[in-house]
């Protein structure tokens, strides 16, 4: 896996400071899977660039221009979730850990697309449910995957 780039701290940090207030540098590693010494390089990096008010003892702050990157990140990475799911996707970690790997890729194209996706299956779910039925004989007919256990 790559190192988490600075959308990644952005994004946790955005979550642990809505959750708890402010976020601590050991919190932040502990999220990201991270040592504390390379956190607090990136968090320091982040102050720097106005992004965030890092206070050693009390923890760290966004900025408002920090704020409206992580909430837009984080708001990123809630409808790719959403996304996985509408595809059928059921085990939460596994949808996390698909996502910590695409989001970064996605633009406001392709975002938007997949919202526009995901409202019109709520709004008209019917041609949804097809999809759902295809999908199902897809992978029923695909070897080596539930086929033994379904066919007479
Ligand atoms: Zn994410």
């Amino acid at each position: 896996m790559a190192s988490p780039s600075r959308e990644d701290y952005l994004e946790a940090i955005w979550i642990l400071t809505r959750d708890r207030g402010a976020a601590r540098v050991s919190d932040i590693a502990a999220r990201l899977h991270l040592s504390v010494a390379s956190a607090s390089k990136m968090v320091r990096r982040l102050d720097k660039d106005g992004l965030l008010k890092y206070e050693r003892y009390r923890g760290l702050t966004l900025t408002p221009l920090g704020e409206g990157c992580g909430r837009s990140l984080a708001a990123r990475h809630d409808v790719l979730e959403r996304f996985l799911q509408q595809l059928g996707l059921r085990d939460a970690v596994h949808i996390h850990d698909i996502v910590e790997g695409i989001e970064h890729f996605m633009d406001a194209e392709a975002l938007a697309a997949i919202e526009a996706l995901l409202d019109l299956v709520q709004r008209d779910p019917a041609w949804w449910e097809r999809f759902v039925a295809h999908q199902r004989r897809a992978a029923n007919s695909s070897p080596g995957h539930s086929r033994v256990q379904t066919d007479p």
